[in-house]
């Protein structure tokens, strides 16, 4: 498969360039050059797969050039093999709601599911190129986890992770920082996420810099997470066996979750809406309700991991709604730099063919928490209240809600709600009396630069 950038779509590059470099050049996000839709038959054929079989076969056309079958295979399994559930995910009821529980990896919430495999995809890559690397990633919480365990102990690659000193949850943070491997590197910056996000930003465009110390990045733009995380809405879809097509409620931050399903959709899965579920940060419910594409001040909410307001990831629907077209894409990114965006009418109506969205503010969310514990016994963590209350709000009554952390997470949340919270899974609750190690930095891009050279 070939693949061009959302704003040039004349220079071809495989798999590999696409993977490790993560960004164009010009700044364009990475998308296949042509995608081709399953047809009844190839479903049917998937039907009868095990998760990590099913993920291979999604998996291979993506990278064909990059990997073969049988090595991937390997990466597949080693992945999974850590997660508490052996089929990866599991499908619980909701009253007529399915929740779809993508929390069962080593740090409790989706982005495991993405982030083993590519970490296991790096290590390949380094084995076979003699190369190293320095991962650097902000986080607002649970990619820094997720990324850290993929990574630790791993040979010829740095992980280092920018968190905002003091704005993450108590677990969170020590799910990261008690983590004791030499090649872990966690910073805490005084600032806010988007602080953060900025310092990775400037080290990534700082070319001299980031040649220098062979610098990589995993976050949520990185297209291998995007197809990783397409394996699921599939599987979900074989497994409920619906004779219809399906609706999928997805808590979104930086649309890239949600953006997954829509990859689905592309590749001939029938599902009827992706429902966009945010929080108070709500950018994207105007976007997608009515074309109100304005940017506003991040407000901090007690599901952290969706305080987002421009979400990297919604470019690439505007590439795909603007018919593939890279020059019109860059100058809507443009606009959308000025906070001077407003979508369009019949580009409106495209999106909304395939995407609803509705928000939830603070109160619904811990509302919906003690409803379903009152009612069914069952404690949602505020991301995963936060689509189900979107899409009860939107009277979705039998979609799959994306379950995208586990409770004990977000302890403070859940006490809130319903004076409750769950444990920790035994094998992790160490993880909360371990020794913390982690460097308090000021939101200084020359501070952070000569710390992580210091490491390098
Ligand atoms: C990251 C995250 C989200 C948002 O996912 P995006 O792909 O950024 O839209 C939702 N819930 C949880 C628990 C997360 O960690």
């Amino acid at each position: 498969m070939k693949y061009v950038s959302t704003r040039n779509n004349q220079i071809e590059l495989g798999f590999k360039d696409v993977f490790i470099k993560g960004l164009s050049e010009e700044g364009g996000l990475f998308v296949p050059k042509t995608l081709e839709a399953y047809n009844e038959q190839d479903l049917n054929d998937f039907k009868k797969l095990n998760y990590n079989d099913l993920a291979l076969k999604i998996l291979h056309p993506f990278c064909r050039d990059f990997i073969d079958e049988n090595n991937l295979k390997i990466i597949i399994e080693k992945s999974y093999s850590k997660f508490r559930e052996k089929e990866v995910i599991k499908i619980t009821n909701l009253e007529n709601l399915k929740l779809l529980e993508l929390y069962h990896g080593p740090t409790l919430a989706f982005k495991d599911i993405a982030m083993q495999f590519i970490g296991n995809l790096y290590q390949y890559y380094l084995n076979k190129n003699k190369d190293f690397l320095n991962i650097i990633v902000a986080t607002s919480g649970d990619t820094g986890a997720a990324a850290i365990d993929a990574i630790k102990g791993k040979k010829n690659m740095n992980i280092f992770v920018l968190h905002p000193n003091n704005k993450i949850s108590k677990v969170q943070r020590k799910l990261m920082t008690t983590v004791s491997e030499k090649n872990v590197f966690n910073i805490a910056i005084e600032g806010n996420f988007d602080d953060c996000q900025n310092l990775v930003k400037a080290m990534f465009s700082d070319l001299e810099f980031s040649k220098s110390i062979n610098m990589s990045g995993v976050n949520s733009i990185n297209w291998a997470r995007i197809i990783a995380q397409a394996v699921y809405y599939f599987y979900t879809y074989f497994k409920i066996n619906s004779k219809k097509s399906v609706s999928f409620s997805v808590p979104t931050g930086n649309f890239g979750d949600v953006f997954a399903g829509y990859l689905a959709k592309k590749m001939g899965l029938p599902i009827e809406k992706l429902i966009v579920a945010t929080n108070e940060n709500d950018i994207l419910h105007r976007a997608i309700s009515n074309g109100d594409y304005v940017s506003k001040k991040v407000q901090e909410t007690i599901s952290p991991s969706m305080d987002i307001q421009l979400a990297s990831n919604f470019e690439r629907l505007i590439y795909y709604i603007n018919n593939s077209n890279s020059e019109i894409t860059a100058n809507i990114m443009k606009k959308i730099k000025q906070n001077d965006y407003k979508i369009e009418k019949s580009n409106l109506d495209i999106i909304q063919k395939d995407f609803i969205s509705e928000s939830c503010n603070e109160d619904e969310t811990l509302d919906v928490i003690k409803k379903n514990y009152e009612e069914s016994n069952v404690i949602l963590d505020p991301h995963t209240a936060v689509g189900v209350g979107v899409a009860k709000k939107l009277s979705f009554n039998d979609c799959v809600v994306l379950s995208t952390a586990h409770p004990c997470k977000f302890p403070d949340a859940t006490e809130n709600a319903i004076n409750k919270h769950e444990n920790l899974p035994e094998e992790l609750k160490h993880a909360l009396n371990k020794d913390e190690n982690f460097e308090v930095l000021k939101s200084d891009i020359e501070e952070v630069k000569n710390f992580v050279k210091s490491k390098t």
